[in-house]
């Protein structure tokens, strides 16, 4: 069957911004809420929502093709398995950023992570902190838990807990502080190394280029603002990740002109500052949707 199946997360951090990518990559389905399965309308693309935890076991079992997932679960499934079998990373998302991190209790003792030897550590995510702790010639003992992973210090069953944290208020919740990072993740788009077969190849390769388009689109702008004609190098130079402007006369003007340009890059209110004392007046900074290169 040459249909390609997306395995994302059901109901979750990840879940919408993975429906609003493929749905931004001109992909339709036929959903109802309550089934997993959600067939792909005018693109043999179908999609399968699961619990995230689910979906690398999914890839590498060939029950799905792809699958959107964040780093940190890919990487302990991967090395949990340690069979050489790996996930292919196709593309790094601009979601579901986190780090995994060591983090201790306020009076605790441990003061470094290499005080961590012979500890225990309470973690969901054993495989990956284990080998992360070894780099740093750190062996200590895992706790697996499934949640609630901060409540393991107060329970009197592990020394540290490592655990993901994005802004820190739980940590802080449970009298806990961060000790150290050890992992910065964000969400993927993961396949197989072996890549897949056929037609469903040039599909991936089809929903590959239209990813980069709106993963580009999203970070770039198109700039309009009105120019003076000696200064058109110097404001084309300020423009971050810009190409070749487009440049208009301005009616009535002979001094200054209209340039347009599409900024690759992010633009933040500093590069707007520093346009206007080049010159810059009437600036306009317009999203982009879509893009192909
Ligand atoms: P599921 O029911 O699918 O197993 P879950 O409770 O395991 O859901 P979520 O809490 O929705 O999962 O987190 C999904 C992913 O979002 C995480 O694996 C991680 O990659 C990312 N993430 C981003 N920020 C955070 C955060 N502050 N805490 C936990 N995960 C985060
Ligand atoms: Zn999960």
């Amino acid at each position: 069957m040459n249909r390609i199946r997306i395995a994302i997360q059901k109901s979750g951090r990840l879940s919408e911004r993975s429906l609003d990518l493929l749905q931004s990559c001109g992909l339709r389905f036929a959903r109802s809420k309550d089934k997993l399965y959600w067939f792909g309308q005018d693109f043999p693309v179908d999609l399968l929502l699961v619990r995230d935890d689910d979906i690398p076991r999914m890839l590498l079992d060939g029950i799905c093709d792809l699958g959107i997932v964040g780093q940190n679960i890919a990487q302990e499934v991967v090395l949990e398995r340690d069979n050489g079998n790996g996930l292919d990373e196709l593309r790094r998302l601009d979601f579901g950023q986190c780090r995994l991190s060591i983090a201790i209790p306020e009076q605790s003792s441990i003061k470094t992570i290499t005080d961590l030897n012979g500890c225990r550590v309470a973690t969901s995510y054993p495989a990956l902190t284990r080998s992360l702790l070894s780099v740093n010639g750190v062996d200590a003992d895992m706790v697996k838990f499934s949640g609630s992973v901060e409540i393991a210090p107060g329970l009197g069953t592990a020394e540290a807990i490592s655990d993901l944290v994005s802004t820190g208020t739980t940590l802080r919740a449970n009298h806990l502080v961060e000790l150290e990072v050890l992992f910065n993740s964000t969400a993927a788009l993961y396949g197989l190394p072996r890549g897949l077969s056929g037609e469903k190849e040039d599909l991936l390769n089809l929903l590959l280029a239209r990813l980069d388009g709106v993963l580009q689109a999203a970070e770039s702008k198109y700039v309009m603002l009105h120019a003076p004609r000696d200064a058109i190098e110097e404001i084309t130079r300020l423009l971050p990740g810009a190409e070749n402007p487009s440049l208009m006369n301005l009616e009535g003007d002979e001094d200054r002109v209209a340039l347009h340009a599409v900024c690759r890059e992010a633009l933040f209110w500093e590069h707007l500052e520093t346009l206007k004392q080049a010159g810059a007046s009437a600036i306009l900074v317009l999203p982009v949707e879509k893009m192909l290169a």
